[in-house]
């Protein structure tokens, strides 16, 4: 398993402590969500994992428990924001051609509008 103690050079481990300002709209022990600076959607939440993993594809077995977590607080979140009836996306990118710009584990909720299939 590779560092996951917060690194100082990361914009998201830098989000989590509070050092940079977000709209924050969900935080427990594990996950933090915020909007999304740039929302492609009516709703765009990001659900932040407070440890700083470089993106989904370092979880292991022992993360069930953080992944659970992600995606229920989001579940949770769209219920409560009124989009979940209709349906949304939940995506998470990984690598360069995967589209991830920030290397730190997230989950992005889009909602609000019919999503297209496949993405770009
Ligand atoms: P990725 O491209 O890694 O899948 O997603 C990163 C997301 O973070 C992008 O949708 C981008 O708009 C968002 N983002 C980048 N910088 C900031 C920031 O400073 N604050 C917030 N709230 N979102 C950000
Ligand atoms: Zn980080």
């Amino acid at each position: 398993m590779t560092d996951r103690t917060p690194d100082p050079d990361c914009l998201f481990c830098r989000i989590v402590a509070g050092e940079i300002p977000s709209e924050q709209v969900h935080a427990d022990d594990l996950v933090v969500a915020i909007r999304d600076i740039q929302p492609k959607a009516p709703t765009h939440v990001l659900f932040v994992s407070r440890e700083h993993i470089a993106s989904a594809a370092e979880l292991s077995d022992a993360d069930g428990p953080l992944l659970g977590r992600l995606y229920a607080a989001a579940a949770d979140f769209a219920r409560a924001a009124g989009i979940a009836e209709n349906g949304y996306r939940l995506v998470t990118n990984i690598g360069t051609w995967g589209g991830q710009t920030v290397p730190h584990l997230h989950i992005h909720l889009l909602g609000g509008r019919a999503m297209t299939w496949p993405p770009g």
